[in-house]
């Protein structure tokens, strides 16, 4: 089969070509992948890759849709089901798995990270791991909601809830995860402030519904959120840009306010300001991915039209170093998606 496979570290190292196809262990199903979303683990895994189990050659993408093309004797599943991928192949049996918790198992696996990802013709995951696709999305847009899309619904919902009295601020909002925010917070109703270092990702975001937008090169952004908030700060700040943003979502935050984050594009070892945290008793919570049944409340909002992912752009298979410079370059406002099969 078809695969973008990376043989070795860095950008060379990714090569398009074919690989063996997949072999599905007991109780696994085999999806034919008709989309899947790039992220920004796609370039640490490309790059980097340290702290992440894993041999090379491995073929990457976390993120995938597409059709059940094979399904374990006994398997809800059929051939020709349309489902998304929960990328992380969970025990099902250790105590976070019991509650629910998934992301918090002590024994997984993950698509395109600790095993062979959906960036290729064909995938095998436990069959657990393959839920129905909403019918009214297009196939790039389904690619997106696992990753993305499920790491903003833990983030807003699965920490200390929005609510839809409340403020939050949304820390550079062109990422596939922070326009996803965003769509959550208008969803129920709350209001967004939002940051970015163009005009052009400002108005994009203004009219997905964001209240106030502040350009980060021109501004100073906790300094304008209190004036947006009349001095009381917001109650949540959605900050995956890191070491560069991370002072002022601290400032930005409301007295007993908490600050979710899921990445750290900018490095990892911002000040920590411990006496603003404990004076301000201000929250911060570390978030990745989503459980099975957050998965679940996430395609049912997805499917009664409440949210349409939002994409940027889309490139081939052949074409996926395209979608990763532009992805490193972050200019994209929402998802880059690689189309696979047809
Ligand atoms: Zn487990």
């Amino acid at each position: 089969m078809k695969a973008a496979i990376l043989e070795t570290r860095g950008k060379d190292g990714l090569r398009i070509g074919d690989f063996d196809d997949p072999t599905p262990a007991p109780g696994e199903a085999v999806m034919k992948v008709r989309a899947g979303g790039i992220n920004r683990i796609d370039l640490y895994m490309r790059d980097v890759g340290k702290g992440i189990t894993h041999e090379l050659p491995i073929i990457l993408g976390v993120d995938g849709a597409g059709k059940i093309a094979e399904a374990p004797k006994g398997s809800p599943l059929k051939v020709g089901d349309p489902v998304l991928l929960y990328p992380m192949a969970f025990c099902g049996r250790c105590p976070a798995c019991n509650r629910g918790d998934q992301p918090n198992c002590v024994k997984f696996d993950i698509a395109g990270e600790t095993r062979h990802g959906a960036f290729a013709e064909y995938i095998a995951m436990p069959e657990k791991c393959f839920l129905p696709k909403p019918e009214n999305i297009s196939w790039e847009a389904a690619a997106t909601m696992p990753v993305a899309y499920l790491t903003a619904w833990r983030m807003m919902f699965g920490k200390v809830p929005l609510e839809p009295a409340e403020t939050v601020l949304i820390m550079g909002v062109g990422g596939g995860v922070s326009s996803a925010c965003l769509q959550m917070a208008v969803m129920i109703g709350a209001k967004a402030i939002v940051t970015s270092s163009t005009q052009d990702k400002l108005t994009w975001a203004k009219e997905m519904g964001a209240c106030h937008g502040i350009n980060y090169r021109n501004e100073k952004v906790a300094k304008r959120v209190m004036e947006i908030t009349a001095g009381q700060g917001v109650d949540m700040v959605i900050d995956n840009v890191g070491e560069a943003s991370w002072g002022d979502s601290l400032r930005a935050l409301r007295s007993g306010g908490r600050l979710v984050t899921c990445g750290a594009t900018t490095g990892s070892h911002p000040s920590a300001d411990i006496q603003r945290m404990f004076a301000r008793q201000l929250a911060v919570y570390g978030s990745t991915l989503g459980g099975i049944e957050e998965f679940r409340a996430l395609i049912d909002v997805v499917a009664r039209g409440k949210i349409i992912p939002t994409i940027d752009q889309v490139f081939a298979l052949d074409d996926i170093a395209s979608g990763f410079d532009k992805m490193e370059q972050g200019e994209h406002q929402g998802k880059l998606v690689v189309r696979v099969g047809d």
